[in-house]
């Protein structure tokens, strides 16, 4: 059977961009159809972001149940036997959380109207949409589109993953036994989350980066303390490392590289997983009968989020970098706005970037070379977590953590913040908005933070770069 719809805007994808595009246009009162051929959530909730920090919280659990039957408890805690984790309970309940946060959407999507359609969504032109559901095929004669197909897991030439040997981050997800051994191909922050995280469930892992050092893109002053927790975990990094094929012998995974020095060394593990970084999906749905412009690889949009063809709006990891989930999802808010003809741009002063290693990395803004690359004359203020108690009390402060500010010299402006350290992921909202917000040193120097808390390290760093903090030496 096929039938015909039409609606004032059709969003392709459930995804952190999608949904939240699909039910603010509903909020707005506007006829609103989602096509989602998987389940509603999209890569951050079904094999992305939740998933992974699921098993990251497992997993540190489990490092301390485990410290603490090796007598390793700083605090006396003492554990009789050894734990062991079932890797089928775990992944029953982190597929409860994603099982109830996707419902969750379509209860939200519900809520809003809007249509939900499950199927393949492929355009014939840009205001043509058909989709094959299990019974019936349905064609959409939309007046706007919002693309928010978003990516997908790159491949290395020559390694294909099969799912059993060769993984994915989305098969590293979903794993009910636990490797003795991982190949991590990739230092990049979805490598090194999941490999981090099976390392304190007891894998033995190892990592194979291209470049020259872990989590390419951040400074190294950032990555030192990462680089430091992987070298006491006997953790093995092997940078200058192209991963030119493997072959899976007797159930494991003998992986050939070439090292930078041009040998070629081959590892063995039970499982390889590749993590080289995502790519945005843009073929087998009909984009190339649309007429929009690209930009490289990525959907090219203007600060609207409106691409070449007018009524066609594009955002998410479609569009481009950084692809991360809370930019898709402030895309899908404001491109909604847009359509219905409210002033509103998307021209974020920073889009915060979390890494959940240990120890966590958050950055705001620009780092101090930034900056400077950037003309500025800066001053930069630091505080370590080792000066703070509630770190200490945490048993956190040995983790060279800190907080670092970069601002303009001339101002005070803040340019950027950075934070490296156990939980500072949750540090970042306060950053963000201090950029936003367009604060001066001064601003967050006299912001009272509650004590003790870890945010009390941003307030320092302020006092740090103004050349006076309170609890460290100033200079
Ligand atoms: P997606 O989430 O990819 O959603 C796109 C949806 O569109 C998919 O559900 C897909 O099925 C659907 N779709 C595509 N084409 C069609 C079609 N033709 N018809 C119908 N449906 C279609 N980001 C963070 O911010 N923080 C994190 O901690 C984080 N951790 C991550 C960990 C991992 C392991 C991975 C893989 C990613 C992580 N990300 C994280 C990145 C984050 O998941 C993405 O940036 C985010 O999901 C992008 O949202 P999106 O809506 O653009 O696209």
């Amino acid at each position: 059977m096929t039938k015909e719809i039409s609606c004032d805007v059709l969003v392709i994808g459930g995804g952190p961009g999608g949904y939240p595009a699909a039910i603010r246009a509903g909020q707005l009162g506007l006829k609103t159809v989602l096509v989602e051929a998987d389940r509603l959530g999209g890569t951050c909730l079904i094999r992305g972001c939740i998933p992974s920090k699921a098993i990251i919280h497992a997993a540190s659990e489990f490092d301390h149940a485990k410290a603490a039957s090796e007598g390793q408890s700083p605090f006396g805690m003492t554990i009789s036997a050894t734990p062991e984790l079932d890797f089928k309970t775990l992944n029953d309940w982190k597929a409860g959380i994603v099982n109830g946060l996707s419902s969750g959407v379509a209860g939200l999507l519900k809520g809003a109207k809007v249509d939900v359609i499950k199927g393949w969504a492929s355009f014939s032109n840009a205001k043509t949409c058909t989709v094959t559901t299990d019974d019936e095929t349905v064609i959409i004669k939309p007046t706007n589109v919002v693309l928010a197909n978003g990516s997908t897991e790159t491949e290395l030439p020559g390694i294909k993953t099969d799912g059993t040997h060769i993984l994915s981050s989305r098969h590293a997800l979903d794993l009910i036994e636990q490797p003795k051994s991982i190949g991590v191909i990739g230092a990049g922050y979805i490598g090194l989350e999941l490999g981090i995280a099976l390392n304190k469930l007891g894998t033995d892992v190892s990592f194979f980066e291209a470049g020259n050092s872990i989590l390419p893109g951040y400074d190294s002053e950032l990555t030192r303390p990462v680089q430091a927790y992987l070298d006491r975990r006997k953790i093995s990094v092997h940078t200058g490392a192209q991963a030119n094929s493997a072959e899976i012998k007797s159930d494991q995974v003998h992986l050939t590289v070439e090292t930078s020095a041009g040998e070629t060394e081959t590892h063995v593990f039970d499982k390889l997983l590749i993590a080289i970084g995502r790519q945005p999906v843009t073929s087998g749905w009909g984009l190339e009968t649309m007429g929009v412009d690209m930009n490289g690889k990525f959907v090219a949009i203007d600060s609207q989020c409106r691409t070449s063809m007018s009524g066609v709006y594009a955002i998410g990891d479609l569009v481009g970098e950084p692809m991360l989930a809370h930019k898709a999802t402030a895309q899908g808010e404001c491109v909604a706005e847009v359509i219905t003809g409210q002033k509103r741009a998307f021209s974020p002063v920073a889009i915060p970037a979390v890494c959940f290693t240990e120890p966590e990395i958050v950055s705001v803004g620009l780092s101090p070379d930034q900056a400077e690359t950037a003309g500025n004359e800066i001053i930069v203020g630091r505080f370590p977590f080792a000066a703070s108690g509630k770190a200490m009390a945490m048993n956190a402060s040995k983790t060279r953590g800190f907080v670092r500010i970069t601002a303009r010299k001339s101002d005070h402006v803040v340019l950027g913040i950075q934070a490296v350290g156990a939980h500072v992921s949750e540090l970042s909202g306060e950053f963000v908005l201090a950029l936003e917000m367009g604060a001066v040193l001064e601003d967050i120097a006299h912001t009272i933070h509650a004590h003790p808390t870890l945010s009390e390290a941003l307030n320092e760093s302020a006092l740090a770069a103004l050349g006076h903090p309170i609890h460290i030496k100033a200079g």
